[in-house]
């Protein structure tokens, strides 16, 4: 038997990604390399042993091996939100910040099609989107007036940071029904659960990118997406929580950056954390030890756990073993920001218009309030139309301008990952104020090691907020 180290690739382009997955499985019982056992496999072998061991027997790690790569095009915001909510997987989409959207380039869903709303739902189509190329007109001078040419900086590259400052605010029109592309990389595992729950779904469009995606999938994967039957017990939920749900009194907070909770000693559990890492005594030990610690002690303690690291370096998973719920409320283009960031717990409520809608100072500056409001008002009043009968679909009608909320929980290591990400200067101005936000909260409880984080001291969510909207709760007449 050799026994030389050997690192190498098992190519796609040679076997398929179930052959690939197969023969991962078959390390488990076979002592052969695993160029060997690929080579002793076809894809009937492969679909044989899939059958036997993946599906029958449970073992369905091994179909994290098999990976496809799905092209999606022209498919609803809304849709996109739906599907990019499988956590374990790999997504980009086309960007509001970076593209200017096609006027024709939204989905009627098959609920309006069949509703005596259709009409109605196409002129408000129609009137958002000129809203939008209208805006993007009028808000050229403004961007332009208010965009300093830098030292040194070309026409072009000036050009281009002044358009980008438009269309950052001109999104604010854009509706959820509003197609985008997403390219998607998925493992077998992955991608059998999101056709159930894409199957599953309370929309009709939803259910139809399901079903394709099950015919493409099953092309690829055919022995490894086996069960996608849809979830009733979901549907089931839905329908038993929405009713008491919707019994409570509506309260309306104010506070639109709640911290809910957060462990006062969680400094002292991260920095015991560490210690255990590197020692050899129990937990209690360690943290007794860091409680005991005077604050000069600790403080130099957490410097040293960050002063070598450098701007491409991860923090330690240690920083994990403290967590902190929000209660967020923020306008739709940063939901569709703040969803991305996978390893938060995230539970968004429906797209609605009852929050309100942010009013970007762009949009007052360029003299397009008016205009502006004039178009949320109608998305409003239609949205409220249609979610008499199809309370779901109605979110299709729903602007990046409008409110949402989401009740999020994530630990300090993924809080130094997001909040230096999208509070800097190249983010967006509404994931930089919610960015801010959270990092004002978590650095009043944990100073120690949220202070690490060295946020450019230049903005405070306040500050963003007087500086980039003129409202940030503007409510339609109701
Ligand atoms: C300036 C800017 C421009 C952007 N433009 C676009 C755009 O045009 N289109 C678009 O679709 N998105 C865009 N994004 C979003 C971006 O691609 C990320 O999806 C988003 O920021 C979430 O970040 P994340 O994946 O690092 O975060 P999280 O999901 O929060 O993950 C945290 C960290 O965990 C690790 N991690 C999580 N999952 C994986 C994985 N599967 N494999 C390896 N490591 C993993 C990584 O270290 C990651 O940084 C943009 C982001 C920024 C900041």
């Amino acid at each position: 038997m050799d026994l030389e180290r050997r690192v190498y690739r098992l190519s796609p382009s040679q076997l398929s990604a179930e052959t690939i997955a197969v023969t991962f499985a078959k390390t488990s019982r076979s002592p052969e390399p695993f160029d060997v056992i690929a080579a002793e496999l076809d894809e009937e072998k492969s679909a044989k042993f899939s059958e036997k061991w993946i599906v029958g027997y449970g073992h369905s790690s091994v179909a994290e091996h098999a990976v496809i790569h799905l092209a999606m095009e022209n498919i609803s915001r809304l849709a996109i939100e739906s599907i990019e909510g499988n956590r374990l997987a790999s997504y980009t989409e086309k960007s509001t910040r970076y593209q200017e959207w096609n006027p024709k380039a939204f989905v009627i869903p098959d609920e309006i099609q069949a509703s005596s709303l259709k009409s109605e739902y196409l002129q408000l189509m129609d009137q958002l989107f000129s809203t939008y190329a209208q805006a993007l007109q009028a808000l050229k001078p403004w961007s332009e007036a208010t965009t300093p040419r830098m030292e040194g900086e070309s026409e072009k590259a000036w050009a281009n940071r002044a358009r980008v400052k438009a269309v950052d605010v001109a999104r604010f029109i854009l509706p959820a029904a509003s197609m985008a592309n997403v390219g998607v990389t998925m493992n077998a595992r992955v991608l059998e659960y999101a056709i159930k729950k894409m199957l599953s779904s309370e929309l009709a469009e939803i259910r139809m990118i399901g079903a394709e995606t099950k015919c493409v999938g099953m092309q690829e994967l055919p022995t490894l997406i086996k069960h996608t039957d849809p979830i009733a017990y979901y549907g089931e939920v839905r329908k038993s929580f929405t009713g008491v749900a919707h019994a409570i009194d509506t309260i309306r907070s104010t506070e639109w950056c709640k911290m809910l909770d957060a462990d006062p000693y969680g400094e002292a559990k991260i920095l015991a954390g560490v210690l255990y890492r590197f020692g050899d005594d129990s937990y209690s030990v360690a943290l007794d030890q860091v409680q005991n610690m005077d604050d000069e002690t600790r403080q130099s303690l957490a410097g040293k756990l960050f002063e070598r690291m450098g701007i491409h370096d991860q923090t330690l998973r240690e920083l994990e073993y403290t967590d902190y719920t929000f209660d967020l409320v923020m306008d739709q283009g940063a939901y569709f920001e703040f969803k991305r960031h996978r390893m938060m717990s995230q539970t968004p409520q429906a797209l609605t218009t009852n929050l309100g809608f942010a009013i970007p100072k762009g949009i007052s500056e360029a003299g397009f309030e008016e205009k502006f409001c004039a178009a949320m008002d109608q998305a409003n009043e239609l949205y409220n139309r249609i979610a008499k009968s199809e309370p779901y679909a109605a979110s299709y009608v729903v602007p990046n301008a409008f409110n949402r909320r989401v009740l999020c929980r994530l630990n300090l290591r993924e809080s130094f990952h997001f909040c230096k990400l999208r509070s800097a200067s190249n983010a967006h101005f509404s994931i930089r104020r919610v960015a801010r936000g959270m990092y004002e909260k978590i650095v009043e409880i944990h100073p120690i090691l949220a202070g690490f984080m060295n946020l450019d001291e230049g903005e405070s969510s306040h500050s963003i907020t007087t500086d980039y909207f003129s409202s940030v709760d503007k409510r339609p007449p109701s």
